[in-house]
């Protein structure tokens, strides 16, 4: 369902996030979790795009997939990195022809082993160029594939803490305004862990007249290691002192930092939901436990009763 439709449904979305997995048994397992997903009845779940080489098909055969042999509605994300005009737009044609009605665009950023990758190899560098190509192709495409006549809904990132590569946060601002004003119809945010840092970054949104709906990122922490791999790839992500504390509270119990990071996912999620958000976007991880323990924790079966 285009966004702008899951918008004027539900006062507050829910979506989950996954990954594609590398092997056919993990595939499998993604299923598994994803039946005992399904009936928490998420707005939609987005899929992540690798950032070059094979797992780019893997995130558009678990995107077919979940269409075809589940009732979620699959937001698959796109990079700029590593592509061409030309291949951006087959995928663009391919996602049309399979009814798919958002998706989620990105710069990307280089693989951790070819941190030296030439950028201007790609066709885009921003991902408010991609923006302007995908709401361009709903014109080229008129009547063709797709069919809904708005083209897709386009979600972009947003970073509450900042972004690493932008230190001056107002030129920050005019960046994130910037693929908005090409078209975006809404922000999904890196994971935070103080609901703070995202009312801010909701204010100063407002004050740069992005006034797209933003969904919050939330991430349990569900073992010290997962922590520790976390703050490795969410660049910018800071952790308060409190939560370092009730970490270290359980000395490396590895039972007691799960339900320590579920309880204060859960009550960020309480705040967000009293503080009137648009949407949370759980990453999951590919697990399903930790999301259904927020939902059971939240005192609701599904996201129907949050809405
Ligand atoms: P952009 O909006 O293009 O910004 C990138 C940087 O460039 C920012 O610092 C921005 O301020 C700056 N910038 C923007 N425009 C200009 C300009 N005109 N001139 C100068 N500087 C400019 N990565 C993946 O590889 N695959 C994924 O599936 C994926 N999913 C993600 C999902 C979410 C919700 C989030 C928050 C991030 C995700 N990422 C993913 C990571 C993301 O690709 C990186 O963090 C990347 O560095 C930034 O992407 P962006 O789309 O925000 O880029």
């Amino acid at each position: 369902m285009h966004i702008e439709d899951i918008f004027k449904l539900r006062s507050t979305t829910f979506s989950f996030e996954f990954f594609p997995p590398k092997s056919k048994a993990g595939a499998e397992e993604l299923f598994e979790e994803i039946k005992h997903l399904e009936p928490l009845a998420p707005s939609f779940v987005s899929v992540t795009y690798g950032a070059g080489g094979g797992t780019r098909e893997l995130t558009h055969e678990l995107v077919m997939r979940i269409k075809r042999q589940t009732g979620l509605d699959p937001t698959p994300h796109l990079t700029c990195i590593y592509h061409t005009e030309a291949e951006i737009y087959d995928i663009l044609e391919r996602y049309a022809e399979a009814g798919i009605s958002n998706i989620l665009a990105l710069s990307g950023d280089p693989p951790r082993d070819k941190p030296d990758y030439d950028r201007s190899k790609d066709s885009f560098r921003y991902a408010s160029q991609l923006v302007r190509f995908i709401r361009q192709f709903k014109d080229r495409h008129a009547g063709r594939a797709i069919k809904d006549r708005r083209g897709f809904g386009i979600a972009v990132a947003g970073f509450p803490e900042g972004h690493p590569a932008t230190p001056n946060r107002l030129r920050e601002m005019d960046h994130l305004k910037a693929k908005v004003d090409e078209g975006a119809d809404f922000i999904v945010t890196q994971l935070f862990f103080d609901n703070r840092d995202f009312y801010d970054f909701r204010e100063r949104c407002d004050l740069a007249g992005v006034k797209v709906p933003i969904i919050a990122g939330v991430m349990p922490i569900t073992s010290d290691q997962g922590m520790h791999r976390m703050a490795d790839l969410a660049a910018g992500a800071r952790f308060p002192a409190a939560l370092l504390r009730a970490v270290q509270r359980c000395k490396g119990n590895q039972d007691a930092v799960r339900r320590v990071g579920i309880h204060w996912a859960t009550e960020q999620c309480r705040d967000l939901l009293d503080h009137q958000v648009r949407g949370i976007h759980l990453y999951t991880l590919n697990r399903s436990t930790a999301t259904r323990e927020i939902y059971a924790n939240l005192g609701v079966q599904d996201s129907l009763a949050l809405a």
